[in-house]
């Protein structure tokens, strides 16, 4: 990207928003030459709705082809064993099963079955009281039968994009953080865009994928007015050691508003269990409650009925950038030129969104952008060694050739100060920044034992005092002087 003074550059494509559709579009447009910028108003990445959701790449039955979202699931879902190989994050096709507990229930599984065929869901099997218990023995005995979609699996959202990132910034594309967007004009075929802090970008195309904000960037940008509401989802994460964790990912029988709430085997070993489904109109409301809670719990038991209350770990919950009618808007815009909005994406847009970069990439063909090759496009990235995930005799290379593996920081999640150094090294100077991309504070213990470590390593590595170390950013400072 071409600066043109301290604080003004000069991009063909500005991306607003570096969750997950952002972030693929950045690396689809990376493939091409092509200057492009990702903007993001908070301190890194992923901050968003892209960061506390259910983690599942969806098996492709739960909505007619009619909609681009469903289409767009059964293409993203097919592109996540390429992106495994090219990129860094953990995803396993543990397969998902929907549970009927009564012949009712059954009626809708031959329903989702009938569309998953419809859909070209691969290895859709409908199945017996007998093939449920075999493929999943936790199950409450009141299951009568069920879906298996063999192609449904888990993944770590925000390790995800972070790899993604990492790929699209190796091939070019410029990430500006702290950049909240807040004004736009057009002159001469180019937008001038805004940030909060007085930084510019000027830029030939803009994507809007603000998640929650896509309805305010819009109207920065003079284009469609519409509303994002979200709907919150809370969850319970139950310690690995638990014995309810299922072979796959369970869902009950749908209900109007939501899939229900699951029973996921996290790609790391613990087990989630929720989402609730509640409109709120806080697009900053994070906080869970403990009515929902005790549902979430009911819920889960009438699947899994070993699922108890004293494995949970932590609560934590996600908001859904939800649209009028349902379904993504990705489209060119009718009113502001060369804007392509990217908005109400809500589920199933993580396992959607590699096919979202490539249908976001066409638009901007559409809307005449000048697409070329890159010769040297690298889609590959190097796969950072996790001290947990080594045989003995590679950890024992790893520590002779960095003593710092050798140091175990966090010890629920086994993370070694290499690792924690390395996230620091890469710009995930926070608390929240390294526990995203290590895992550390993310076990049993939730942080107790190590965070004090962690703080101390950010400020060796980056100099910053402690009154500095922040948890997600401004106004998250950790601590203060004693009074
Ligand atoms: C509870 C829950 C469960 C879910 N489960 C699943 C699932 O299992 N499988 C699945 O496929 N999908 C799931 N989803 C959906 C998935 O999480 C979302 O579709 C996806 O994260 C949306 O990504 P995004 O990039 O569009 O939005 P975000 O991740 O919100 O990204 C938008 C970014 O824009 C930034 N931004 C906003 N305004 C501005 C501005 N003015 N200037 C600069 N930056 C700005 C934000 O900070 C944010 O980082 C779930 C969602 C929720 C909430």
């Amino acid at each position: 990207m071409a600066s043109t003074d301290r604080s003004t550059a000069r991009a063909d494509v500005a991306i607003i928003g570096a969750g997950l559709s952002g972030s693929c579009i950045a690396r689809q447009l990376s493939a091409y030459e092509l200057d492009t910028v990702l903007l993001e108003k908070e301190c890194d990445v992923s901050l968003g709705v892209s960061r506390a959701n259910s983690g599942i790449v969806h098996g492709g039955f739960h909505h007619n082809l009619k909609y681009l979202k469903s289409r767009l699931e059964i293409r993203g879902n097919l592109m996540y064993d390429r992106l495994q190989r090219e990129l860094d994050f953990p995803f396993k096709r543990c397969g998902i099963l929907v549970v009927a507990l009564n012949d009712e229930e059954m009626k809708y599984i031959d329903h989702l079955y009938t569309q998953g065929l419809e859909n070209g869901a691969i290895g859709i099997e409908m199945c017996s009281r007998e093939r449920m218990f075999e493929l999943e023995p936790k199950l409450n005995s009141d299951c009568v039968g069920g879906l298996h979609a063999p192609g449904g699996g888990v993944l770590e959202p925000y390790r995800f994009v972070f790899s993604v990132v990492e790929s699209a910034k190796k091939n070019g594309v410029e990430v500006l953080t702290k950049f909240e967007v807040e004004r736009a004009e057009r002159a001469n075929e180019h937008y001038t865009i805004h940030a909060a802090d007085g930084r510019t970008v000027e830029a030939r195309y803009v994507v809007n994928a603000a998640g929650l904000y896509a309805d305010r960037v819009s109207s920065i940008f003079g284009a469609e007015e519409f509303t994002i509401t979200p709907r919150k989802g809370e969850y319970y994460l139950l310690d690995r050691a638990t014995q309810a964790g299922p072979q796959r990912v369970l869902f009950p029988v749908p209900t109007k508003v939501s899939k229900g709430m699951l029973v996921i085997p996290t790609v790391e070993g613990t087990v989630l269990i929720g989402p609730t489904a509640e409109e709120i109109e806080d697009k900053e409301d994070l906080s869970t409650n403990a009515d929902q809670l005790a549902q979430i719990l009911d819920q889960a038991r009438k699947m899994v009925p070993k699922v108890s209350q004293t494995d949970v770990i932590t609560a934590f919950s996600g908001l859904r950038p939800a649209s009028g009618d349902g379904d993504f808007y990705i489209d060119i815009s009718k009113k502001a030129p060369n804007f392509i909005q990217v908005a109400g994406i809500q589920s199933p847009g993580l396992t959607a969104a590699p096919a979202i970069g490539e249908y976001v990439k066409d638009l901007l063909k559409k809307a005449g952008c000048s697409l070329s090759e890159k010769s040297d496009y690298d889609p590959f990235i190097s796969k950072l060694p996790r001290i947990r995930d080594v045989s003995p005799y590679e950890a024992d290379a790893l520590v002779a050739s960095n003593p710092a593996y050798g140091n175990v920081v966090c010890r629920c999640e086994e993370i070694s100060e290499a690792e924690i150094v390395e996230a620091i090294k890469r710009g995930h100077a926070t608390l929240d920044g390294v526990k995203y991309f290590t895992r550390a504070g993310m076990g049993r213990c939730q942080g107790g034992f190590c965070s004090y470590k962690i703080m101390k390593l950010l400020m060796r590595e980056t100099g910053m005092s402690y009154r500095e170390i922040q948890k997600r950013g401004a106004g998250t400072e950790l601590l203060q002087d004693a009074l």
